[in-house]
């Protein structure tokens, strides 16, 4: 029988950790979110109370849903308290290699010894992170995307020292959470990373190149291939930052250059320009709307 889930430990609240915690708490599961900075935890709340109440004047949500979700949602300032009890932990902090290691090292030593410990990394071997632990049998990768209470995917990455019971536990939770999964092999950059990054790379290129504005590459996608919303749009719902560190995690990992960030990629993440999140990226959002930005390299 699956084990079941009723207490979640979230690690890092920030685009995804915050979107992580809300669909946890939704899904009617005790859900602990911690952060290192507790800016950036009472942040992450902040923007998961607001989605409820954007729900709630749109009609999609109702003022008890809210205040039941609510009451699941624990933010934690301390590690140990977030983990106490925990039978899922979600880590979600950034893309570094060296950071995830050192809070796997912690989990490992805090959480029960029957919980699942899950990465959400988009493009780290899972099998580094699981063997730096004792415990690589419990370590799978669950990777979700943004918007995370809207997207329906989950990646779910397996690896050879991942459990037949890790990888049961994690499709029934995608089932629970109302995600559809995939299966996929620890490859960096799995199914969907690999393919994403590097066409919105492209698309960074061309802007860079003037082959045309950045919303009619965007419209070219949208229009010619049915994307829902162009690659460079998508790179500022994403985040720069977050798209060059696994561009350049996939260059280290299949040692090909092929794979490095757009000298524009790297200006804009080095000028703090990030994307939605910090209101300018490849467009300016400042005012709420997308607006071109006059973009040299
Ligand atoms: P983010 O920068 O928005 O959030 C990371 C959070 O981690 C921040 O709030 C930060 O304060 C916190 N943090 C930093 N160090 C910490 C520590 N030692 N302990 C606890 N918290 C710590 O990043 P994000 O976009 O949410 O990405 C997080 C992970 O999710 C990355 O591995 C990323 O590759 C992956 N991911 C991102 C997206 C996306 O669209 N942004 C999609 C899928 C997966």
């Amino acid at each position: 029988m699956v084990m079941e889930v009723r207490t979640v430990a979230v690690i890092g609240a920030g685009t995804m950790g915050a979107g992580i915690a809300q669909v946890c708490a939704q899904s009617g599961w005790h859900t602990r979110i911690f952060d290192a900075f507790p800016n950036s935890l009472e942040n992450g709340i902040e923007r998961i109370k607001s989605f409820w109440e954007k729900g709630i004047e749109k009609g999609k949500t109702t003022e008890k849903e809210k205040d039941e979700w609510s009451q699941n949602l624990v933010p934690c300032y301390e590690l140990s308290k977030a983990l106490e009890g925990a039978d899922l932990v979600i880590e979600a902090v950034p893309e570094i290699m060296k950071l995830k290691k050192e809070i796997f090292l912690k989990i490992e030593k805090i959480a029960p010894e029957y919980a699942i410990l899950a990465t959400n990394t988009s493009s780290l071997p899972i099998s580094e992170i699981a063997n730096i632990t004792s415990c690589p049998e419990r370590v799978i990768g669950m990777h979700f995307f943004n918007p995370v209470p809207i997207m329906k995917l989950l990646e779910i990455v397996k690896h050879d020292s991942c459990s037949k019971n890790t990888i049961e536990v994690a499709q029934s939770i995608s089932k629970s959470m109302g995600k559809e999964s995939i299966l996929v092999n620890d490859v960096p950059g799995f199914a969907t990373s690999r393919l994403g990054v590097v066409l919105g790379n492209e698309a960074i290129r061309m802007l860079a190149d003037g082959v045309a504005s950045a919303s009619d590459i965007d419209t070219a996608m949208r229009l010619g291939y049915r994307h829902p919303m162009g690659p460079l749009e998508l790179t500022d719902l994403v985040g720069l930052d977050v798209r060059r560190d696994i561009l350049n995690n996939l260059a280290e990992a299949f040692d090909d250059e092929k794979y490095r960030p757009h000298p524009l990629l790297n200006r804009l993440v080095l000028e703090g320009s990030l994307g939605k999140k910090t209101g300018t990226g490849i467009y300016d959002w400042t005012s709420g709307e997308k607006k071109e930005r006059d973009l040299k390299l």
